[in-house]
């Protein structure tokens, strides 16, 4: 499937001699090549490690299942797409963990790399292995095949634990030291890097992990997040990779602003990018035009977790639409906050190939909302649209959580409303039906937000929900999609879970889960299997509410 995948040699991709470097890094993206190269995050870190002149920085991602046995019949280690070297001649191997269903690809990765899955089995002769990104917060599930995970931002923090690899490992060699003592130094000299083989779990009578606690002197008690105080001082490059195969998202992209001022209960995001810091107007519009005389791109995206907060929005749009619009360059703004502002946002981003308008209301009533702590409005939000179907929009998304804490019929009911209301709306100024989605997400309880405590709610309620509202649904013109409850169900476990749960994830693996995140690949009997093999009690780290004094597996993170 898609051989140019799999070649490297794109325009932008950095090769250096391997001998011209003191150290070697390979950028591990758990998921297939078109997924991968879509990410920020990879052509940022890529571009800083090989800006380094001491450092070089390849690429590698999840094969399909056909390259997969392909690598394994003709006895090919995976390898990097720069060099084509296997994994198991880098010094440091990084997964970027952006989603808890990749987990069973960091594991397909290290097979085939050749490298031992398990951190116990590794010598100093192996690469180190580092994780970074969203799902690396509770490190406990994936404690097993991870020697170290990287807590918060990773421009400055990467390099510092690479290079003090080189040098702890160096020295653990002259000294006759392990492997374990290497990490245990590489634990005591960082405070945002959490190295589990170096702390111990127990567990109290009714079998619930307690927090991991320190197994060496020095090891600290808790790990905090690496963070920048500037992020215009790391620039993505101009020049970045151009894909020879066609990728999920194929545009330029410019991270405006990390962090996000709401508070909303759910959201793990806003915990982790903490605090806010802002990129200058005229730095994003010189990035971004560099970029698309570079690359040939004719699409700018502005990252942040909500734009609509960024606070020189008016300003960025007017020096974008001198600069782009000549180039024929469109801007598109993936998450938009409902606020007072997003009417005249809407007015801002009117461009020819404007179709698509994504927002998150989350819950439907505005008490519901008031409840998980993101007071928007009904008012602001039907402004919005108002305003993005006047101004050429015809196709509004927008996702809710069901399953939320003292939800009710009247909740479910609202989505499909609201959704309704926008629909007619819609037809109602643009003279034709709009697309309107309702995209109903099941809500997981996720550590480190305020409610990392609360149970799940049970597959029975989600069930009765989905039917309610596909009942309800029904000749109103609106498209209503749902996640998956078994993925869901997993995004539980594989978040929530502690220690004991790397079992279940090697089992389901060893059994054939792969690429998990999608739905032509995964495999719930797999998982099944591996829960009942494993005898664990799954159902309490997915749907019991964890008492306020009780210890939490994650809790050696602190945001
Ligand atoms: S607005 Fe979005 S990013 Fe901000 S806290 Fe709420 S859910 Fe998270």
């Amino acid at each position: 499937m898609l051989p140019g995948q799999y070649i490297g040699g794109e325009p932008g991709a950095v090769i250096k001699e391997k001998d011209s470097v003191k150290g070697r890094f390979c950028y591990a993206f758990p998921d297939v090549y078109t997924i991968g190269m879509s990410n920020y995050g990879l052509q940022l870190l890529y571009h800083l490690m090989n800006s380094r002149s001491d450092w070089a920085c390849e690429r590698v991602f999840t094969p399909y299942p056909d390259m997969e046995a392909g690598l394994r019949q003709y006895n090919v280690p995976l390898y990097s797409l720069e060099t084509h070297s296997p994994l198991n001649e880098f010094d440091v191997i990084g997964f970027s963990l952006q989603y808890e269903l990749c987990f069973t690809n960091v594991l397909t990765m290290l097979d085939l790399g050749r490298i031992p899955l398990h951190c116990r089995d590794r010598s100093l002769s192996d690469p180190l292995i580092i994780a970074g990104g969203p799902s690396a917060v509770n490190p406990e599930p994936m404690a097993d095949f991870i020697d170290l995970f990287v807590i918060g931002d990773g421009e400055e923090s990467l390099p510092a634990v690479c290079n003090a690899w080189l040098e702890e490992k160096h020295q653990g060699r002259q000294s006759g030291g392990n492997r374990y003592e290497v990490l245990t130094a590489l634990a005591r000299r960082f405070p945002f890097v959490a190295v589990p083989q170096c702390y111990t779990v127990d567990y109290d009578s009714s079998g619930r992990a307690l927090t991991p606690k320190p197994a060496a002197d020095g090891v600290p008690e808790t790990v905090r997040p690496a963070i920048i105080d500037d992020i215009g001082k790391y620039e993505p490059p101009t020049q970045r990779i151009v894909p020879l195969v066609e990728c999920v998202q194929d545009r330029v992209a410019v991270e405006i602003m990390r962090g996000c001022p709401g508070r909303c209960k759910f959201c793990v995001s806003t915990v982790q990018k903490r605090p806010i810091r802002c990129r200058k107007p005229e730095d994003i519009v010189r990035i971004a035009y560099d970029s698309c005389l570079a690359t040939g791109s004719n699409e700018v995206s502005l990252l942040s977790l909500s734009t609509s907060d960024y606070p020189h929005f008016d300003e960025l749009m007017t020096l974008l639409k001198e600069k782009l619009l000549p180039l024929n360059v469109t801007v598109s703004v993936p998450s938009l906050r409902v606020n007072h502002q997003l009417s005249s946002v809407m007015k801002q981003l009117t461009t020819e190939r404007t179709s698509g308008l994504t927002l998150a209301p989350e819950a439907a009533l505005d008490e519901m909302r008031q409840r998980i702590g993101k007071p928007v409005t009904n008012e602001n939000l039907i402004a919005g649209c108002e305003s993005a179907f006047a101004n050429g929009f015809n196709r509004v998304k927008m996702y809710f959580l069901c399953g939320l804490p003292e939800e009710t019929n009247a909740d479910l009911d609202g989505i499909i409303e609201l959704s309704y209301e926008i629909w007619q709306l819609g037809k109602k100024i643009r003279g034709k039906a709009p697309t309107v989605i309702a995209n109903v997400s099941n809500f997981v309880p996720k550590p480190h937000t305020p409610w990392e405590r609360i149970g799940m709610a049970s597959q029975y309620y989600f069930l009765t929900a989905h039917d309610h509202l596909k009942t309800r649904v029904r000749r109103s013109g609106v498209a209503l999609k749902y996640h998956s409850l078994e993925t869901s169900w997993l995004e539980a476990l594989l978040c929530r879970g502690d220690r004991r749960v790397g079992k279940i994830i090697e089992r389901a693996w060893q059994l054939g889960a792969r690429l998990d995140t999608w739905t032509d690949y995964f495999r719930g009997d797999y998982w099944e299997q591996a829960v009942l093999e494993s005898a664990i009690d799954v159902n309490p780290i997915i749907h019991a509410a964890v008492p306020a004094e009780a210890e939490l597996p994650w809790g050696y993170v602190r945001f």
